[in-house]
């Protein structure tokens, strides 16, 4: 793969206000090192000890972003290192980043991740747990964290009308949310939808922050 071009050529076609996430999981240190030479800072990972080996080999401004399923038993090694976590899934995880975020003097930044894709996955909170999460006042009472918006996945299918609807669920989600508990608060602002097969309906969908792997690295090596 030619990741210095691929990550330039993503510079060029993303408008502005939509960042790129270099989804680097499961590719060496030297994949990393090739797109940041090519001025990319944002990287993705979802395995904890993966961030923690990353982190140290690379510079110390890049910002590492956590995309996976996160267990509270590894809050405490993320935490330290993590820009923005995006899979927060659950009020235990972010009570759990909250607690961990105080105990060390950090302000831990997250996305709150929405389940609308048809599929497998179980991670994340409905649009309504979601929004009835937010109404029940618990995230006001926890200044260990910062939440900065959602994140969201759709289906993995050919059928774009779908995709499309899915995305419109999250963005939907985004603003009720907004309107409702985030009006004042400016970090607030992220959504985070859209990967290498379907991003550009994301964007036109109102993405902010575009997760990106395989059209960057090429194929994960498992
Ligand atoms: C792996 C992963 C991506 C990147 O997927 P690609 O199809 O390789 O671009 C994006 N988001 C999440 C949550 C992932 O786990």
């Amino acid at each position: 793969m030619e990741i210095a071009k691929n990550i330039k050529d993503f510079g060029s076609e993303l408008p502005d206000g939509v960042k790129l996430v270099a989804v680097s999981k499961f590719h060496p240190v030297e994949a990393l090192r090739e797109a940041y030479d090519a001025g990319q800072r944002i990287f993705g990972e979802s395995r904890v000890q993966e961030i923690q080996l990353k982190h140290r080999l690379m510079p110390a401004d890049v910002q590492w972003h956590f995309i996976g399923h996160l267990q509270t038993n590894k809050v405490r090694a993320l935490v330290p290192y993590v820009a923005l976590i995006h899979s927060i899934d659950s009020e235990r995880l972010l009570a759990c980043v909250d607690s961990e975020a105080k105990r060390i003097g950090r302000t831990v930044n997250v996305l709150l991740q929405l389940h609308v894709a048809q599929e497998e996955t179980k991670f994340g909170f409905s649009p309504e747990e979601c929004i009835a999460f937010a109404e029940s006042g618990a995230i006001a009472q926890m200044d260990g964290v910062r939440v900065c918006g959602v994140m969201g996945m759709a289906t993995n299918t050919d059928d774009e009308a779908q995709v499309r609807r899915e995305f419109r669920i999250i963005k939907e989600t985004f603003d009720t949310l907004k309107r409702r508990f985030f009006a004042d608060a400016d970090c607030f602002k992220e959504i985070s939808m859209g990967m290498s097969d379907d991003y550009r309906i994301a964007i036109e969908e109102g993405s902010t922050l575009v997760r990106i792997g395989t059209s960057i690295f090429g194929e994960r090596q498992y």
